[in-house]
């Protein structure tokens, strides 16, 4: 009988998480129902955004204004609202609290959204998760964006690629103002293998589209190494949905 260690390892990580689910059993972030990080009736309380915005927020447009014209980003699509508090909460939970499950029901966000809007998706689409420094992700054990692309690549089909890297650590974006964050993020991008991307759409996925400095810096790199277009897909922004 052929003796599989790796079986062996996955078997014993399988129990030793169901030992740990028994002792600190899974509660829902938003009801506290044990069970899920968040359940389904939380999630369902989540609005799913039908709108697809020009980058600035400004209208509800397919083409960019005069203002956004010249950015690499083609479009933004962001499933919800980062002002809804379990959304919020689930991000949090998942890049500072270290619940990479949350990335489970924040995939069905993005999912709901692409359909909501009827996005219509070919093979020439690419789903690219905007990376984190290696030395950040070694820390925080995964890159949520990361996890998230997964699973969305693996209910829908998307091929995945990781040929976008991140070269160097910067400051968190958020303690930043805009001139500050332009800076910051500069020539921070690589790509590893061009063949991935180019004349490729590329669905560059993020947690949360804040002012777009750092998607608008990847945009440009993909666009220099010969991608088609480059649609900005993010799980959350700080938009009014009612
Ligand atoms: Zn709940
Ligand atoms: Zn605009």
């Amino acid at each position: 009988m052929l003796y599989s260690y790796n079986n062996t390892f996955e078997k014993t990580m399988e129990y030793l998480k169901t030992i740990w689910d028994i002792i600190f059993p899974k509660k829902c972030i938003s009801c506290g129902r044990e069970g899920q990080y968040l359940c389904e009736d939380c999630l369902s309380l989540v609005p799913i955004n039908p709108f697809k915005y020009c980058l600035c927020e400004k209208m509800e447009k397919r083409n960019k204004c005069e203002q956004c014209k010249n950015k690499y980003l083609d479009k933004i699509l962001s499933a919800t609202s980062f002002n809804n508090k379990i959304v919020k909460d689930a991000i949090y939970k998942l890049k500072y609290g270290y619940i990479e499950d949350l990335s489970i029901p924040l995939s069905f966000l993005v999912l709901s959204h692409l359909k909501t809007i009827d996005c219509q998706i070919n093979n020439d689409f690419i789903l690219i998760p905007v990376p984190m420094y290696i030395k950040k992700k070694k820390k925080r054990g995964f890159n949520q964006s990361e996890e998230i692309a997964k699973l969305i690549s693996e209910l829908t089909g998307i091929k995945i690629s990781t040929s976008l890297i991140k070269t160097k650590g910067t400051k968190p974006q958020m303690e930043l103002n805009r001139k500050e964050r332009i800076e910051n993020i500069k020539n921070c991008f690589a790509i590893t293998d061009k063949k991935e991307v180019e004349n490729k759409t590329i669905l560059l996925l993020d947690d949360v589209y804040t002012t777009g400095t750092t998607m608008n810096e990847c945009a440009k790199i993909l666009k220099e190494n010969g991608a088609k277009e480059v649609w900005g897909l993010s799980v959350a922004r700080e938009i009014e949905l009612g």
